[in-house]
């Protein structure tokens, strides 16, 4: 399901929240319970939002593109099967504020000819 690159993109995001908070806590000796706190969600949240978009992305991939044709999302028109042709990307944000890059499969029914982006 993961590619490797995934994998060491994750491992990346997990290194740099612990030498980030590791960074911060020498900055802040004496912060409060609170403080510290906000310091994890922020860094999280990062990482968060790396593994919402990779998970997202590989879960649209496999509802369009490797579905089989029994499985694939219906056309509204007429209920043929709809093709993915090609992807569309867009940004959404999640947690503090963080970007999310997702590429959303555009479709077509091959029966009908409606184009649309299957619902989420
Ligand atoms: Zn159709």
């Amino acid at each position: 399901m993961w590619s490797n690159a995934t994998e060491r993109h994750w491992q990346q995001e997990a290194d740099r929240v612990m030498s980030g908070m590791k960074e911060w806590r020498l900055q802040h000796p004496r912060a409060s319970l609170r403080e510290i706190e906000t310091a994890l969600d922020e860094r999280f949240a990062k990482m968060r939002a790396r593994m919402l978009q990779d998970v997202a992305l590989a879960s649209a991939a496999a509802r369009i593109s490797e579905a089989e044709e029994a499985e694939r999302p219906r056309c509204a028109q007429c209920g043929g099967p709809l093709e993915s042709h090609g992807e569309q990307e867009r940004t959404l944000t999640t947690t503090f504020n963080e970007p999310i890059r997702l590429e959303r499969s555009y479709a077509t029914c091959p029966v009908c000819g409606t184009g649309l982006f299957p619902p989420r």
